[in-house]
């Protein structure tokens, strides 16, 4: 299947008319000549091109060194491609591999010259970079538990792997207004945290002339940023075999019809605002008449695709580990010591969830002991439930362009902090991001920390950081609070102290901090 592109919106951005003249996925035809020059003599108009080879240029700027983003479909990766990410970590990225909310890896410091050769390693492993970033379906996010899960439907990795097959390279949709987000999951706990991404498959049974049949639900136009929406349900059932073409229907409608004049006004989420869901549906109909209405929907809860603990696989005998890594940022001689456990006790796989951890799948009950007791599983938990483990960050003023104020450097401290505080049977979820942006989901989270600045009586200008509250996805989402007022660097261990004082003295028995 292939829609034709119709889009002819006369006023354009800037990054719109190149795109125009040169598609995002030339890039790779670009970097040869360019990696010839030095860095600081390549003309900015090229950044917006790196992107589609999901590469970002990194503070100081003419530096010539890169954040990469890796794509890892569903989050799930052989020994093989993990052994690679930690070589690429050591090799080129200063000895740390980041993990996103996306189920994605990143790397910092990736020097320029050196981009011919990492990218054939990544290639030689069945990984890519091609649509990390840019104007393009990115990462086709899924659940981490796909196949293991005794709470999903049915197993969706063949569906995410075939929609990023679909989309991977294809330049009928690499010309998209922005970034298009897809989540397929039948995890009955939302674990492709359906409602923040642009299109959403989620678990459905519908009552067919030939009996009750499972399939999916859809939403549609959900994403964070600065103006985060929540995806809305269309009346819509998709049975599996329709989720690749339903997609591309979908994609196809974004590319013809999204706003192309002002990129932070250009999101799906602000075409599905303007028409209403219905209309974006009756169009989808007239690309796909075939489909069903919506059938029951199966979803009963919120985990946030957080897999952290021992759990019982859906195969009798087996388990996972998930363990939390603070912040996502993991030293390659940490992660090798993951893959070597994956490797000598697992099934040749480790997988990434939607928190910034690991998970080590396939593991023999009779090996359960045997691993705990490894010196990996000293230095990180994997049996409780921290704020820390909980948490997550995103890259913030280290490295990031946009950022107003640090994170990863401040967040082990913090969260030890925290924990040495608290000890929750249930703990909130609490995010720290640099600034206004949704990077580390903090619109959904129990307590967000934003980045900001602020002055000092002295009047000298310093980081600072706004709180808000009361984020979650759990019956269709609800976007956190914002509470008055910012709070400097110092201040931020007791301002959360005191809002989790609060909830521990009151809340009932083990209430969520949502609910509470
Ligand atoms: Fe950068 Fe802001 Fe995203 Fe953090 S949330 S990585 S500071 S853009």
């Amino acid at each position: 299947m292939s829609y034709q592109a119709t889009w002819t919106n006369e006023k354009i951005n800037k990054n719109e008319t190149s795109k125009l003249k040169t598609d995002g996925l030339d890039v790779f035809k670009m970097l040869p000549d360019l990696i010839k020059k030095p860095f600081p003599e390549i003309d900015k108009s090229y950044y917006m091109y790196f992107k589609y080879a999901g590469l970002t240029v990194q503070k100081p700027q003419d530096a010539g060194n890169f954040m990469m983003r890796i794509k890892v479909p569903g989050g799930i990766l052989t020994v093989a491609q993990a052994t690679h990410l930690a070589k690429i970590a050591e090799t080129y990225g200063h000895g740390y591999i980041d993990l996103t909310t996306r189920q994605s890896v990143q790397y910092h410091w990736i020097p320029f010259a050196k981009l011919p050769e990492i990218f054939a390693g990544i290639e030689n492993v069945g990984l890519t970079t091609t649509g990390a970033e840019g104007d393009i379906t990115r990462n086709v996010i899924g659940n981490p538990l796909a196949d293991i899960d005794r709470n999903e439907l049915f197993d969706t990795q063949p569906l995410v792997d075939q929609v990023n097959q679909r989309f991977q390279g294809n330049r009928d949709y690499s010309n998209l207004p922005r970034k298009m987000k897809i989540s397929i999951n039948s995890n009955l706990f939302n674990a492709g945290n359906a409602e923040i991404n642009d299109l959403a498959f989620t678990p459905a049974t519908k009552l067919t002339d030939n009996g009750k049949i499972q399939g999916f639900n859809v939403k549609i136009g959900g994403g964070l940023g600065a103006m985060p929406f929540l995806g809305l349900a269309m009346d819509i059932f998709v049975r599996p075999e329709q989720v690749a073409d339903v997609s591309e229907a979908v994609v196809s409608l974004y590319r013809d019809y999204g706003y192309r004049r002002n990129r932070s006004h250009a999101r799906l989420k602000f075409l599905i605002k303007d028409w209403g869901v219905a209309k974006f549906e009756t169009k989808l109909r007239a690309l796909m008449p075939d489909l069903l209405t919506a059938g029951h929907d199966e979803v009963i809860g919120w985990s946030n695709g957080t897999a952290l603990g021992l759990h019982p696989q859906r195969q009798a005998g087996f388990y996972y580990l998930g363990i939390g890594i603070p912040s996502g940022h993991l030293a390659a001689e940490d992660f090798k010591a993951f893959v070597a456990l994956a490797a000598q006790y697992g099934h040749n796989e480790l997988r990434l969830d939607h928190n910034q951890d690991l998970i080590i799948p396939w593991l023999a009950q009779a090996d359960l002991a045997a691993i705990q007791a490894s010196p990996i599983l000293q230095k990180f938990s994997a049996t409780d439930q921290t704020l820390m483990s909980m948490g997550t960050t995103c890259t913030g003023a280290e490295y990031c362009n946009l950022a107003n104020a640090h994170t990863k450097e401040l967040f082990e401290p913090l969260f030890h902090t925290l924990d040495d505080r608290f000890n929750f049977s249930n703990p909130p979820r609490i995010t720290l991001t640099g600034c206004g942006n949704g990077c580390a989901h903090r619109a959904i989270a129990d307590i967000g920390i934003e980045g900001t600045t602020g002055k000092t009586l002295m009047g000298e200008r310093v980081e600072a950081y706004k709180l808000s509250v009361g984020g979650s996805l759990l019956n269709g989402g609800h976007f956190a609070i914002p509470l008055k007022g910012k709070v400097s660097q110092i201040q931020l261990a007791d301002a959360l102290t005191a809002i989790l004082s609060d909830y521990q003295n009151h809340k009932i028995d083990n209430e969520n901090f949502y609910n509470y």
